[in-house]
């Protein structure tokens, strides 16, 4: 039987080719801004094997938020460093998070001003919910 370790790191793996392919950030999903050499050590082998580094060294893209979310720190396994930046992540947009549900009609009866206001806010908390479940979602725009 698979374990949810097991599920977690064959899901980062697949994500990793999409992610080097497309320039995508591997732990949230945003376009990618910078190639990050903190790589966990469990997956230094498989990255070394697809990448086949040249003076380089092994990278992974990343958003430059992710990448000074876990700065200086060394990660056995990418779900400890996928745990760290979220909780990272998640305190940083706790506003975002935080923001109410709106009905389309209690949306409709509100200013431009106060509706644009409203309309940033849903997509801010949409955007940092799909960073945080990324891969199985990703965040809009990018
Ligand atoms: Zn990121």
């Amino acid at each position: 039987m698979a374990s949810g370790i097991g599920r977690a790191r064959r899901l980062y793996r697949d994500c990793l080719r999409q992610c080097l392919a497309e320039r995508i950030c591997v732990h949230c999903g945003m376009a990618a801004e910078t190639d990050d050499p903190n790589v966990p050590d469990s997956l230094f082998g498989f990255l070394y094997a697809i990448q086949r580094p040249g003076s380089g060294g092994v990278t992974v893209p990343v958003c430059r938020e992710c990448a000074s979310a876990s700065k200086d720190i060394r990660f056995a396994t990418p779900e400890a460093q996928r745990r760290h930046i979220d909780a990272v992540l998640r305190a940083r947009h706790r506003r975002d998070l935080a923001v109410a549900d709106w009905e389309d009609d209690e949306v409709a009866r509100l200013g431009y001003v106060l509706r644009t206001a409203v309309l940033n806010g849903i997509d801010g908390r949409e955007r940092a919910e799909a960073r945080l479940a990324w891969p199985r979602r990703r965040p809009k725009g990018e």
